[in-house]
């Protein structure tokens, strides 16, 4: 993502996003950069894939379900109850779309941030963490070890938080997508086997 780029994409994201959303876009894409810079990947493929990953998040559920169809994106029961979780493959889809990401590995990370999924690239894993832990969260309990970990340890990070993020949606009574649950034993089993 050269400079000018980035100035452009920031621009639109800024119109497309509430003020919070944009805050959170922000933080994001400079933890990706940070993580980035940590674990060896590109920092700028890092910011790409921060900046974008929520971009389809502040369109309207009913909206966001009629582009889907547009596009050809499936739906899966979860996601028809939960049309929130679609923000992810919507964002990939208007990533390549209207702004013109042709790095593919830009777009899964973009499609798998919010449930990850097993096996994740080097990418997918910091976009992953990276809006799990950037500066503007608070609510996430283990937020302070998780942060420290993620510098540390990035699959131990990743399975703290698919943890984590597996309890929270079960005791909040909330759906969990098949992805979730197969992330984390994934994880689990990576962790273990060590
Ligand atoms: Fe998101
Ligand atoms: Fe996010």
């Amino acid at each position: 993502m050269k400079q000018i780029n980035r100035a452009k994409i920031l621009k639109k994201l800024k119109k497309e996003l509430d003020e919070d959303r944009y805050l959170h876009t922000m933080g994001v894409m400079y933890t990706a950069a940070s993580l980035a810079m940590r674990y060896g990947e590109d920092p700028e493929r890092a910011m790409l894939a921060g900046a974008l990953h929520d971009c389809a998040k502040c369109i309207p559920n009913d909206k966001k379900i009629r582009m889907c169809e547009e596009y050809g994106v499936e739906i899966s029961e979860v996601e028809k109850r939960s049309p929130y979780l679609l923000h992810s493959k919507l964002g990939a889809v208007l990533a390549k779309e209207r702004y013109d990401v042709t790095d593919q590995g830009v777009l899964d990370a973009i499609t798998w941030h919010t449930t990850g999924r097993p096996d994740m690239t080097l990418l997918e894993k910091i976009i992953y963490l990276a809006d799990y832990i950037e500066p503007g969260r608070y609510k996430a309990q283990n937020l302070p070890v998780i942060r420290s970990t993620a510098f540390l340890d990035l699959d131990l990070a990743l399975y703290l938080t698919l943890r984590d993020t597996l309890q929270y949606l079960q005791t909040s009574r909330s759906d969990v997508d098949d992805m979730t649950r197969l992330a984390f034993e994934y994880y689990d089993r990576v962790i273990r086997e060590r």
